[in-house]
């Protein structure tokens, strides 16, 4: 049963964000130029896309090692330096979609531990945006997931901190609030993007005043399942990564609806989630009157 007309609001933010245009920009016009051209693993964190850009003739290869005469592009959240300085050595034809603010992470941490600090890093130890940007820290990074990482932990005098890029802010400033008692002179990075911290916030209003929240994304996606573990903090919250994953079943006895979505999440895949979605609405409410 459906209460009411059932009201769908969806986040303007939803979608690709500037780093993920911009590597698909530079994936597709090196493929206009070049023949050959592969992306080192996935480009981003959306296997529908990934496939797309597949059927362009860009696919991801996860070892180069034996290929040759091709192109290879840098994936927007970054590998780590050895990874890099190897495939160089190579002489493989690099093209970079690193997304810039990666890279300012990256450089931060290289900066920090260059000057003798030890630096925190605030994200997901396993994520591969994390993974490189510890390779710049020689050895000289800690990955924190929360402040309980923190206990018996001697970073000694010097301490640094950044973030991975697509880190909760608010996770972010309680870690940071934590730390600072007892490194007072920690110097912090807030290298959170801007594309993040807006989709974090639409997605928790909107969260706080529905009945259901969808948040479409890659499962792999490290922002998407931020969207979700925010919004589920408000409502109830369907992370699906397309429109045949949704159910009717979760319509039922709602009187509002959230759309979010990653920022990997193409268009096309939230316009068929919008469109399903208001076929189940019209369903509802056709048998609702009956
Ligand atoms: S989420 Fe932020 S850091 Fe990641 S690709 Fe997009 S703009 Fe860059």
């Amino acid at each position: 049963m459906i209460k009411g007309n059932l009201k769908v609001k969806i986040a303007k933010t939803a979608g690709f964000c500037f780093g993920v245009r911009r590597a698909i920009e530079i994936a597709e016009k090196t493929a206009k130029e070049k023949s050959k051209v592969y992306t080192l693993g996935p480009l981003i964190h959306n296997p529908q896309e990934v496939n797309r850009l597949a059927r362009e003739g860009i696919k991801p290869v996860n070892s180069p090692w034996r290929m040759k005469d091709c192109t290879l592009i840098l994936r927007t959240h970054g590998i780590t330096e050895s990874f890099e300085q190897k495939l160089r050595s190579k002489k493989l034809d690099l093209v970079d979609a690193v997304c810039p603010f990666v890279g300012r992470a990256q450089d931060l941490v290289r900066k920090l531990t260059g000057d003798n600090y030890k630096v925190v890093i605030i994200g997901d130890k396993t994520h591969p945006e994390v993974i490189a940007l510890v390779s710049y820290g020689k050895g000289r990074c800690k990955v924190i997931e929360d402040k309980y990482d923190l206990k018996g932990l001697n970073l000694g005098d010097k301490v640094g901190v950044v973030s991975q890029t697509t880190q909760n802010l608010k996770k972010f400033k309680e870690i940071v609030k934590f730390l600072k008692k007892r490194y007072k002179n920690a110097v912090v990075y807030n290298t959170i993007c801007r594309a993040t911290i807006d989709r974090q916030s639409e997605a928790s209003n909107i969260a706080r005043n529905v009945d259901l929240m969808i948040v479409v994304g890659g499962k792999n996606s490290g922002n998407t399942k931020r969207l979700y573990e925010i919004c589920r903090k408000y409502t109830k919250t369907r992370h699906i990564e397309k429109a045949g994953e949704l159910k009717q079943l979760w319509f039922r006895n709602i009187k509002s609806i959230g759309l979010t979505a990653g920022a990997s999440t193409p268009d096309w895949i939230i316009k068929e989630v919008e469109n399903k979605i208001r076929k189940i609405k019209a369903t509802l409410e056709k048998s609702k009157k009956a």
